[in-house]
């Protein structure tokens, strides 16, 4: 036998029995950002390497060690893209939507990053995310977080996840806190690990990202960036936090929160659940004032967030918040013998036309009536319609109930829609 091919590792397959759950997920998302006035934008899965590169910032986890990227034919340098927001802000100046515009914006689908697979990491894993352009005030800061909330409360979990939010202020500021925090960790060299080190060097607020428990430890006593912030920073945070407990939306300000890229200003946000282990960062946003115009458009501002799908089906499935899949089919047609074939896929069609909810699955490939009843059964059907010769030449169908004890009867064609509708209760 030939060797088998497996899938690259850390890239899943979303088999038939998970794939119904995804769907629950992506009709609710679907749902709320349609809600809030939010259009779709679907750009493609490989783009520039210097895209990224410019936009998440060189001195990154993502750049430094998890990008797919590989020479095109031509000698090209083109990545598989690993988040969202470049690839919108690139699209977004290339077509004219962000210049003197205002936009809300959604996307989803497959980003690929090379890191450690484990449970709610992988290596081509699937985010849902917004993108707002133009606008500058907190209230769109406070509006993408309400819908991320909304759809917390669609899929009845706001009891198990937080939000954190912090401000980075402006570059101004941030450069100010940036020299306090490096005085300080200066002061602490020698706990501070070799990735650390080099970022003190290169990137020193990237130290507060640190995942190591000893490096976490040391920064919970840095300096706060909150301290740091200018007066427009600082009113545009209070504005925020006053519009979330407007909206009874509860908050933990969290001033080590500075997120992964390089790009966000002021606010920061991160929606973190306990229930999934150490990947507990379900959503992640903030405002990223700069990109745009570091993208090459006019200046604008944007604010936007992505969500993890994967970490969101596990949670959901793990609190039992989602609906296993339903069986392939509701109603397994028949056909008993060669010649009545093409009756039994004339009733399966007039069924599909009579109702679109009728899920009606038609057995092909012949054999006897215990052989198409077991595979009624092994799709998860509630009925079979037995079709022989004799019901074909009385335009009729034997309907058997294949759960529960109902008895089986003879209908009509044209009484069939009914009785389907009674055994099913659809
Ligand atoms: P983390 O700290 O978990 O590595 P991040 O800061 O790299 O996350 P973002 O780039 O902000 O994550 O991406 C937003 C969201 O996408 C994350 O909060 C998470 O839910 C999801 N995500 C990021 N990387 C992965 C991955 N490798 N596999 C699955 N989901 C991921
Ligand atoms: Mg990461």
């Amino acid at each position: 036998m030939a060797k088998t091919i497996q899938a690259i590792r850390g890239m899943n397959d979303c088999l038939p029995t998970e794939s119904g759950k995804w769907q629950q997920v992506e009709a609710g998302i679907r749902q709320v950002v349609a809600s809030y006035g939010y259009q779709e934008i679907r750009t493609p899965i490989v783009e520039s390497t210097d895209l990224f590169k410019r936009s998440i910032g060189e001195v990154t986890d993502i750049v430094e060690k998890e990008m797919y990227t590989f020479a095109d034919r031509n000698g090209d340098s083109l990545t598989l893209r690993p988040e969202g927001t470049a690839s919108a802000v690139r699209a977004g100046n290339e077509h004219g939507l962000i210049y003197n515009q205002q936009q809300r914006l959604w996307y989803m689908g497959p980003m690929f990053r090379h890191e450690r697979p484990q449970k709610g990491r992988y290596r081509q894993f699937h985010q849902f995310g917004v993108e707002t352009y133009g606008l500058a005030s907190a209230d769109i800061d406070a509006e993408v977080i309400l819908l991320s909330a909304r759809l917390w409360k669609l899929f009845g979990i706001s009891d198990h996840v937080t939000l954190q939010i912090n401000s980075l202020g402006s570059n101004e500021a941030r450069q100010n806190y940036k020299d306090a925090l490096v005085a300080y960790l200066k002061q602490h060299e020698s706990q501070l690990d070799e990735d650390s080190l080099r970022r003190l060097e290169s990137n020193p607020l990237r130290v507060l990202d640190s995942k190591n428990p000893q490096v976490q430890a040391l920064v919970s006593d840095a300096p706060s960036l909150l301290e740091y912030l200018d007066d427009d920073s600082k009113a545009h945070f209070a504005l925020l936090c006053e519009l979330l407990d407007n909206a009874g939306v509860a908050y933990e300000i969290n001033p080590r929160l500075v997120r992964g890229l390089d790009y966000y200003n002021r606010t920061v946000f991160e929606w973190v659940t306990e229930s999934l282990g150490a990947q507990g960062t379900v959503c992640a946003g903030g405002r990223y004032d700069g990109l745009v115009e570091q993208l090459g458009g006019k200046p604008a501002p944007g604010v936007g967030f992505a969500l993890g799908m994967e970490r969101l089906v596990l949670l959901l499935d793990t609190l039992e918040k989602i609906e296993q899949n339903q069986p392939a089919a509701d109603i397994y047609v028949t056909a008993l013998g060669d010649d009545t074939r093409g009756y039994a896929s004339q009733v399966a069609e007039s069924l599909r036309d009579s109702d679109s909810q009728f899920r009606v699955m038609l057995h092909c490939g012949g054999g006897n009536l215990k052989k198409q009843l077991k595979r009624a059964d092994k799709v998860g059907a509630s009925v079979a319609l037995l079709i022989g010769s004799e019901e074909m030449a009385a335009h009729q169908v034997t309907l058997k109930p294949l759960r529960g004890n109902g008895e089986q009867v003879n209908v009509a064609l044209s009484e069939l829609p009914a009785a389907l509708h009674n055994v099913l209760s659809v």
